[in-house]
């Protein structure tokens, strides 16, 4: 009886956060992709977590360039500090989610994506300066640092 050791075992835990816009259902998966993660980053919440972040970098009204810089900290709370760390987290999430789960959320990261990109500016030495140059919200300028 093999898998009776699972299954329960996740409502033991918080119970799965809120996340406005998403059904019960797609924050049910999120959850559950969240708990069996192996990955230090995404524990439980972190999704929420990071649509939040993603949303408050992306806040300050006009065109004014936004510019993401590095969290000072790698542990998985300040590593939030950076919005392309954040980025990284519903990326890894989106992966991991069942199609329409992965649907659902994808639409609100698109959205995002797309006031991210109007308001940085591309890195044209990305290839030399950043991190991790294969996820396209890795190659912006991060001069200038994040003000508000
Ligand atoms: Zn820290």
């Amino acid at each position: 009886m093999r898998a009776q050791q699972h299954g329960p075992r996740i409502w033991e835990e918080p119970p799965p956060s809120r996340i406005h816009g998403l059904s019960a259902r797609t924050i049910l998966a999120i959850h559950r992709v969240e708990r069996l993660s192996g990955d230090y980053y995404v524990f439980p919440g972190a999704t929420a977590r990071a649509l939040r972040r993603y949303q408050a970098f992306l806040q300050p009204p006009g065109r004014r360039p936004l510019y993401p810089q590095d969290a000072h900290c790698s542990c998985s709370g300040c590593s939030f500090d950076d919005v392309r760390h954040a980025r990284d987290v519903l990326e890894e999430v989106l992966q991991r989610l069942p199609f329409r789960a992965r649907a659902e959320l994808k639409h609100q990261v698109t959205a995002l994506d797309a006031v991210y990109l109007d308001r940085t500016l591309p890195d044209p030495f990305a290839d030399r300066r950043q991190w991790r140059v294969d996820l396209w919200w890795h190659r912006r300028l991060t001069v200038g640092g994040e003000t508000m």
